[in-house]
């Protein structure tokens, strides 16, 4: 299987989408937000760093692991005979699937979610809170990873097509553009769109409660926690008590899991 996507190719892409996404958000906003816009998304484009720092670190052990894992047919996948698009659309699958239960599991327990807040106290969701993440978290889902390339086999080069997909996926859903509500209704069918993420970014639990795929849409649907269109209008992103902008800044957000 040769589909190499080296980590400065994923970063260009990503930076590039980024960019267009982000001229979107002027052009075409689904919300008018406050002015200083540069300004507010400094502690989002910060965590953005430490996200790409802490994933290139630990993906040299998990490179190494997933290459043992390879050698020695560890897993579901190479049990059968799958032929390379299989092996492709298996593993996308298998990696979407830990992928929601690492962000479940992020809601339903109290020390995921100290750490996961730092994504929901997000008031503005826009381009750069995709990446708004605590380093913490990024370590709880990449074991995750790590897992469904042990149980399933996944090979490395799915991982990083994986890898891609999901951060350009989450770069569209957290954009603050419209998007036409016909289009979207048809496109959730198979993946998260903006529209349907939102939803999950609601500050009434009943509806944060829902939406936690991330790629594909069925394990939503599979595992009922589904919510369908919404009126956005009506929507109101972040957390209680977390609008004050001391709440906002880098160092506040690197501390926030620890404060009880
Ligand atoms: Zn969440
Ligand atoms: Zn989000």
């Amino acid at each position: 299987m040769r589909l190499l996507f080296s980590d400065q190719t994923r970063l260009l892409v990503l930076v590039v989408v980024c960019a267009v996404l982000w001229s979107l958000e002027s052009l075409i906003p689904l919300n008018q937000y406050a002015k200083e816009r540069f300004r507010r998304v400094l502690p989002n484009v910060a965590l953005t760093i430490l996200l790409v720092i802490t994933n290139l670190l630990l993906s040299l052990g998990s490179a190494q692991l997933a290459a043992l894992v390879q050698e020695k047919q560890f897993g579901i996948f190479p049990q059968f005979k799958l032929s390379y698009w299989m092996v492709l659309l298996f593993g996308i699958m298998a990696l979407d699937l830990f992928g929601y239960l690492a962000h479940f599991l992020l809601h339903k327990s109290w020390l995921g979610w100290q750490f996961h807040r730092v994504h929901h106290s997000e008031p503005e969701v826009n381009v750069t809170t995709a990446f708004r993440q605590h380093p913490g978290e990024t370590i709880w889902r990449m074991l995750w990873q790590v897992l469904a390339v042990v149980v399933f086999g996944v090979p490395l080069e799915v991982v990083a097509v994986y890898l891609t997909l999901s951060a350009l996926n989450a770069q569209l859903e957290h954009a603050n553009i419209r998007v036409n509500a016909p289009l979207d209704r048809w496109l959730r069918l198979i993946v998260v769109t903006p529209n349907m993420h939102k939803v999950h970014h609601s500050r009434a639990q009943f509806q944060t409660d829902t939406n936690y795929s991330n790629i594909f849409s069925i394990w939503d649907r599979l595992f009922g926690t589904y919510t369908s269109t919404i009126d956005l209008r009506t929507l109101r992103y972040g957390l209680d008590g977390f609008d004050d902008n001391r709440k906002q800044t880098l160092p506040a957000l690197l501390k926030l899991p620890f404060i009880l």
